[in-house]
């Protein structure tokens, strides 16, 4: 039996692993892939204290660093289901194992959702980007366009407006779906585009970097297309809670629901990092909430009856 089981391999999962470690008691983490988004990520210039890095490097080294504390490490490996059996909490795994633990860290991230469209994967940092506060500056000067129109869309092309020379808003409804206030502030700045009922239909490139993007007004079937340097896709950020649905208080966005501490609606189940309602999904946010699910789970141990 595990003291600290931690679910996820990411930034949160490998903090919280770290924190649980030190306290020495025993420690798993089950990850389907260890490393997490930061796998996918170019550049990382805002951990801070790290001036600039990239993200496989960044990974390796959250793995190293964990591998230097005794860290029962389970790569490649998917929970499927989690269960409370009397104090005891089980994982159990895709590939049919049962894993108990007297506190569980759930760290399973998120995962932007994709348009779909040719030339998003293709050109997937080499201009098309989904988060602005990570990617932003580098579009510095530049021509980009924001596709989705709700909040987490109006918000970035508000924030992008500030550091490049013009954004263009696509949004596939008729009407934006951002709160109010946001739609006026987008309204008010001088170098955004804001287009409506349009269905983006391809992102290009020269073969290296983005050029340009296509959509479809649908209204009038006809087809444009807009010369730029950078797409962000903001339609939404989609929390890896599927295998949780029915055990644990999520939020209407499928986030896990966690107070100050990373407690969850759960005794001896704790959260961290992206999969969590904790607000603005980045490394350094998802470490430091890791490192206070760990300490709030050993917590709890020394507070039952049986630790
Ligand atoms: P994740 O990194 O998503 O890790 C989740 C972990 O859980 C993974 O190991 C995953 O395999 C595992 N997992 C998921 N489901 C299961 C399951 N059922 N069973 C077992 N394991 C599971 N942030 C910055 O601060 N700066 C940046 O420059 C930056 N750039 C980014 C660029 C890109 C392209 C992307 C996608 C994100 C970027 N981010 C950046 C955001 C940052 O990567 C995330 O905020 C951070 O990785 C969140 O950490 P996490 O540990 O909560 O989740």
């Amino acid at each position: 039996v595990f003291d600290v089981l931690v679910v996820g391999g990411g930034p949160a999962g490998a903090a919280a692993a770290i924190y649980a470690a030190r306290k020495g008691i025993r420690t798993g983490v089950l990850a389907e892939r260890f490393g997490g988004q930061v796998l996918d990520t170019l550049s990382i210039e805002n951990f801070i204290s790290v001036k600039e890095t990239e993200g496989p490097k960044f990974a390796l080294a959250l793995e190293q660093h964990v591998k230097e504390y005794d860290v029962d490490v389970m790569n490649t490996q998917r929970a499927s289901k989690l269960a409370q059996v009397g104090k005891v909490v089980e994982i159990h795994t895709a590939s049919g194992a049962v894993l108990k633990a007297k506190s569980v860290i759930l760290a399973t991230g998120a995962r932007w959702r994709e348009i779909n469209v040719p030339g998003e994967k293709e050109y997937r940092n080499h201009g098309v980007a989904y988060c602005p506060h990570c990617d932003g500056p580098l579009f510095k000067g530049k021509r980009v366009a924001v596709i989705g129109g709700g909040n987490s869309g109006v918000e970035a092309a508000i924030d992008l407006a500030g550091l490049v020379k013009h954004v263009t808003l696509i949004e596939f409804g008729a009407e934006l779906r951002a709160d109010a206030v946001l739609q006026r502030k987008l309204r008010s700045l001088p170098n955004v585009t804001v287009i409506a009922s349009a269905q983006t239909t391809e992102i290009h490139g020269d073969g290296k970097i983005v050029n340009g993007l296509s959509y479809t007004d649908r209204n009038t079937s006809v087809s444009h297309k807009v010369e730029l340097e950078g797409v962000f896709v903001q339609i939404g950020l989609v929390p890896n809670t599927e295998w949780l649905k029915g055990t644990l208080a999520l939020s209407r966005h499928g986030e896990i629901e966690v107070d100050a501490r990373g407690q969850t609606s759960l005794p001896g189940v704790f959260a961290a990092g992206d999969v969590t309602t904790v607000p603005y999904k980045q490394i350094i946010i998802a470490t430091g909430e890791g490192a206070k699910a760990a300490l709030s789970a050993f917590d709890h141990l020394i507070r039952s009856d049986d630790a």
